[in-house]
């Protein structure tokens, strides 16, 4: 099942894609968002709520938002692929690298990316991001996919000077509308082995990054038992997994995003998060 968080006619809600469409689950069921939805513990609510049902609106008619618009934590991996940590001088070390994105940093599916005026320096990362379903602290790796509600595309757009002004990468992955997430979550039953997904980013329809998510330094599993070991995991946090070798700024000559760019990132199973690139 894909899930979705959407406007239509002024109306924010959220649903399930059927047949080029989508089915409004707001209007079925008691609970009025995708996280709420993952905090009932409700997704199997939803699957029997949309059966038999036709949609209620196109998808040519609606605003994507963000799957999860309001997730209370964000946290980015970062040098989660060997080429690219390669590509970026850095050290292999023993623990991921993690940084935190801000809620309100995201951008849906076809919804614009903005360039910074105070940079010329916006560059693409293509990843996977994991949405959580259920609440834990202290979950070991061989139960880690049970917390896992699903998954969806993630361009962890990414202002390079600002990233590197010190150690931290905080200010340059929290400029406003640099997030692109969606276009829709789709539920973990679909995806039974998240290393076996290819992830592709596309800029101007060129490809600049291609890698099977096989590839990832720590997996999934690793990445969710040490994340909760020292914070909680809450329905509908986001995990954006890392990104693979390609990136813009380790390119001669260097390839950032500019208004006017069109930018995609695909993963296979999972959809094709599109974003034009606008001026601030
Ligand atoms: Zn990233």
């Amino acid at each position: 099942m894909k899930l979705i968080t959407y406007r239509s006619g002024g109306r924010v809600s959220y649903g399930a894609v059927v047949d080029g469409g989508v089915v409004d689950l707001a209007k079925r069921l008691p609970q009025q968002s995708l996280k709420a939805l993952l905090a009932a513990g409700a997704v199997g609510e939803a699957k029997r709520a949309i059966a038999g049902q036709a949609p209620d609106v196109k998808l040519a008619d609606i605003v994507y938002l963000p799957p999860v618009p309001d997730p209370d934590k964000i946290i980015c991996i970062g040098l989660n692929y060997d080429d690219h940590r390669k590509e970026t001088g850095r050290e292999k070390t023993a623990y991921p690298t993690l940084f935190t994105r801000f809620a309100d940093t995201q951008v849906g599916h076809g919804q614009a990316m903005v360039k910074p005026k105070s940079s010329d320096k916006l560059d693409y990362e293509g990843e996977l991001a994991v949405i959580i379903g259920k609440r834990g602290r202290h979950v070991p790796k061989e139960r880690a996919l049970d917390h896992v509600a699903g998954y969806s595309c993630y361009h962890d757009g990414s202002v390079r000077d600002w990233q590197f002004h010190t150690s931290q990468f905080v200010p340059g992955k929290n400029f406003p509308a640099t997030g692109g997430f969606g276009p829709w979550m789709v539920t973990a039953d679909e995806i039974p082995d998240p290393t076996k997904l290819t992830l592709v980013t596309r800029l101007n329809g060129q490809e600049v990054q291609r890698a099977g998510t096989d590839l990832m330094i720590f997996p999934i599993p690793e990445l969710i038992a040490y994340i909760t070991t020292f914070t909680e995991l809450a329905p509908g946090d986001v995990i954006p997994t890392g990104t693979p070798a390609g990136v813009g700024s380790k390119r001669t000559p260097p390839l950032f995003m500019k208004p006017g760019d069109i930018a995609e990132v695909d993963i296979s199973n999972v959809g094709v998060l599109k974003n034009a690139i606008i001026g601030e």
